[in-house]
């Protein structure tokens, strides 16, 4: 337990209904005894744990700043594992400034950005992977986005990495037991044992490399660059999806002439929808720069909406943009199912297709839908352990380096020392991505992430 005393305000800095600051360490309850009064008359030290007083923060001359109430917990039975005192004030941003300076003037030192949550994975009230995930729980937009982080803060991936974790732990103690007697053809200690172990842990760690990109895809929402030629919709539909009027839609080819972006909720999907210049051979030169955009976009997009008119006849325009789409992720919308069809669908043949009416505002549900079946977001449970950062990522990347190098040294018919010492690598990354072997400066470059309160 640290020594030290912190506050912080816990609420967000502006105005509110109510505003919290928190108090954490050896002296908490001593520091807001000396800054709140109990309209009781009661001290906060005669309280047990999980107890609140109405009362007062009070000024150094004993005048009240403003009526609070006071939430006392007592070690370790709190968010930090210290005693904490939390102290809800107005939610006014000068009150909660002055309450704290106050109750900095009785004790307390401010508290840095994340310390509250950093106190409480040294104090061993959660694994380094959990408070990595409350950061996650704070910011996640979105349903899904909420779902993964809320299975994170859970434990899901903490369970998981121990699940594997002793898999390893199973294998190095069966190699050592090969080393000792290594002709005595012990079940669980010989080299076919550790293929198969290893070959188990290799595809859990595979599972969570995978599912990454999913869960990236959830939490910051999956960049659309919607496509096509000019006047098939491209604009209408971003309009339909992000619920205004940020694309001028009008009835004259090659009015969006740049790229234009917006961040839209749907069902429980954040769609980045970049709505691009129509790709299609021109002479104007303000209008090709802008096809030179949409093409790039094509490039770096996490998925591709390529819209065509179902009211035309396919042509060279449209069979140049599916040309490029080939072994790209892609969802191929045809769009105005309002009017007489004249598009014939054989030529998307292999391409998850979708049918719109962007005008009529129909097959959203429809496109959702396969939006997450093309982004395999539908293979994920809400249960399914998903990383939440490069940092654990790099973690289960490096041990699945290990852990393969190590399959294939066995293969070979290298020594099991050898593949001993590979297991031990790969416990270590695991180790380091619980935190049960973190050093001192990537605790504090983690933590420095979360915000001043947290
Ligand atoms: P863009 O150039 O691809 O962005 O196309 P726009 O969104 O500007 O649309 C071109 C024209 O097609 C406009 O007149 C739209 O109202 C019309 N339009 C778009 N979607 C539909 C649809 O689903 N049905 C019908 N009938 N017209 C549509």
């Amino acid at each position: 337990m640290s020594e030290n005393t912190i506050a912080a305000i816990s609420s967000p800095l502006g105005e509110g209904g109510i505003g919290v600051i928190r108090i954490s360490g050896e002296n908490a309850i001593a520091v807001a005894d000396a800054s709140f009064c109990a309209v009781s008359g009661k001290k906060l030290s005669s309280l047990k744990g999980y107890s609140a007083a109405f009362g007062n923060v009070v000024l150094a001359d004993g005048s009240p700043l403003d009526e609070a109430v006071a939430l006392v917990f007592r070690a370790p039975k709190s968010y930090t594992g210290e005693d904490v005192v939390e102290i809800s004030v107005h939610g006014g941003l000068e009150i909660q400034k002055q309450a704290l300076r106050r109750i900095t003037e009785c004790g307390a030192s401010l508290a840095e950005a994340g310390e509250f949550t950093k106190r409480a994975f040294l104090n061993g009230k959660m694994p380094l992977s959990k408070a990595e995930s409350v950061m996650a729980l704070i910011s996640a937009k979105g349903e899904a986005a909420l779902a993964i982080s809320r299975a994170a803060a859970g434990g899901s991936i903490d369970r998981a990495v121990k699940e594997i974790i002793e898999l390893l732990k199973e294998t190095a103690a069966g190699i050592s037991a090969y080393s000792d007697f290594p002709d005595e053809e012990l079940v669980g200690a010989r080299p076919c044992d550790f293929e198969k172990l290893l070959k188990k842990v290799s595809g859990k760690l595979l599972t969570l490399i995978k599912n990454y990109d999913t869960g990236k895809l959830i939490r910051e929402g999956i960049d659309c660059a919607i496509v096509g030629k000019p006047n098939v919709g491209k604009s209408t539909l971003m309009n339909l999806l992000s619920g205004n009027e940020r694309s001028i839609v009008t009835e004259i080819p090659g009015t969006t002439r740049d790229i234009i972006e917006s961040a839209v909720q749907i069902e429980d999907l954040t769609l980045n929808l970049s709505d691009t210049a129509g790709i299609r051979l021109t002479d104007d030169v303000v209008e090709a720069a802008g096809v030179d955009r949409a093409k790039k976009k094509i490039e770096n997009a996490s998925l591709i909406l390529a819209l065509f008119d179902g009211s035309k006849e396919v042509d060279s325009d449209d069979k140049l943009l599916l040309s490029s789409l080939k072994d790209k992720p892609v969802v191929i919308i045809i769009n105005k199912t309002d009017l007489k069809q004249k598009i014939s669908p054989n030529i998307f043949d292999g391409f998850p297709v979708v049918y719109m009416s962007a005008k009529e505002k129909t097959g959203v549900g429809d496109l959702v839908k396969t939006i997450k079946e093309v982004c395999k977001i539908s293979h994920l449970s809400n249960n399914d352990a998903v990383l939440i950062n490069e940092r654990q990522l790099s973690c289960v990347k490096a041990a699945y380096k290990s852990v393969k190098d190590a399959e294939c040294d066995l293969a070979s018919g290298m020594t099991v020392d050898a593949v001993g010492v590979l297991i031990d690598d790969a416990l270590e990354q695991l180790f380091t991505l619980t935190g049960e072997r973190v050093t001192e400066a990537v605790c504090d470059e983690i933590f420095k992430r979360f915000c001043v309160g947290k």
